[in-house]
């Protein structure tokens, strides 16, 4: 049996199973306990991370510097032997063959009303209002996130909190105003404490994002985080091995980059995410503002 965790040692455990998380490596909290596939595991998610928690840690004032990867790790996983198994996730629809709908307003104004006020999954137990999307029907460029998180389900609208404000710098960086582009996230109802949706909750949810996606039709996808990315992909991958380059997506074309809260806990990865958006912006033909 483990030993109970020290505040200090929870609180840098905490921030590092968000940081794996927002790289897109979420096993070592969601699978049932063995002791030798645990061992397995962490080994490759330790190699995996390492590059980048070291790099982080190497700068002075990073908030990961004061971490021993080797003292939290191991005993996160071995504490916890409750952890039930995690459920599949569920493949998107592979080919859509709608065209876009003549009126993609109206066909957003029916999904909202099939949404109605939902109860199909557990997480509408605990939200203010939800959160179906925000911006323009006929958008070439759409934007998935996680879910709402406090500023959101007050609202009812999508990112509008701090992480909001970050994604609209991005937005305005490529050249276009926010209400060109359409935002949506994988779960229209906010997760208790902002934890990631369970595998059921987005799996139920996720149709009617697929359906807003067939309605707008953009030109270009763009995830904003391993749990976008997961459930658009039908799939777990880890974020480094899927952004940097154009999915074909169901006759749309899907970039991955960073959540923009993962950029406001660690802004020097803003770059890569620029890198990211930039490949958005050659798809879409756009220029950035003040380039010829
Ligand atoms: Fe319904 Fe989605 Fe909210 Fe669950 S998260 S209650 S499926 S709208």
């Amino acid at each position: 049996m483990a030993q109970p965790l020290d505040p200090a040692t929870r609180d840098a455990l905490v921030e590092r199973v968000r940081f794996y998380r927002d790289l897109g490596l979420t096993e070592f909290y969601r699978r049932p306990v063995d002791a030798a596939r645990l061992a397995e595991w962490a080994v490759a998610a330790t190699l995996e991370a390492n590059a980048q928690v070291e790099q982080a840690a190497s700068q002075p004032d990073s908030q990961y510097a004061q971490i021993n990867p080797e003292q939290v790790l191991p005993v996160s996983i071995l504490e916890d032997t409750t952890i039930p198994p995690r459920k599949p996730i569920a493949a998107p629809p592979q080919i859509s063959t709608a065209a876009q709908p003549a009126d993609p307003a109206a066909a957003l104004a029916l999904i909202r009303e099939e949404i109605g006020d939902c109860t199909r999954c557990g997480l509408h137990t605990g939200r203010n209002k939800l959160v179906f999307g925000d911006g323009s029907p006929t958008a070439r460029l759409m934007f998935i996130g996680e879910g709402p998180g406090a500023d959101e389900d007050a609202q009812g609208l999508p990112f509008v909190g701090k992480a909001g404000q970050l994604l609209n710098n991005m937005i305005a960086a490529m050249g276009l105003k926010r209400e060109e582009v359409y935002i949506a996230n994988v779960v229209k109802c906010r997760p208790p404490g902002n934890r990631t949706p369970e595998p059921e909750e987005a799996n139920t949810c996720t149709p009617f994002l697929f359906k807003q996606i067939d309605a707008v039709r953009p030109q270009v996808l763009v995830a904003l985080g391993a749990t976008a990315a997961t459930y658009l992909l039908g799939q777990r991958q880890p974020l480094a091995g899927l952004r940097g380059r154009v999915h074909a997506y169901r006759g749309m074309q899907l970039i991955v980059t960073y959540h923009p809260a993962f950029l406001l806990r660690d802004p020097r990865q803003k770059k890569e995410a620029w890198a990211d958006l930039q490949i958005a912006m050659q798809e879409l033909g756009l220029k950035a503002p003040g380039k010829g």
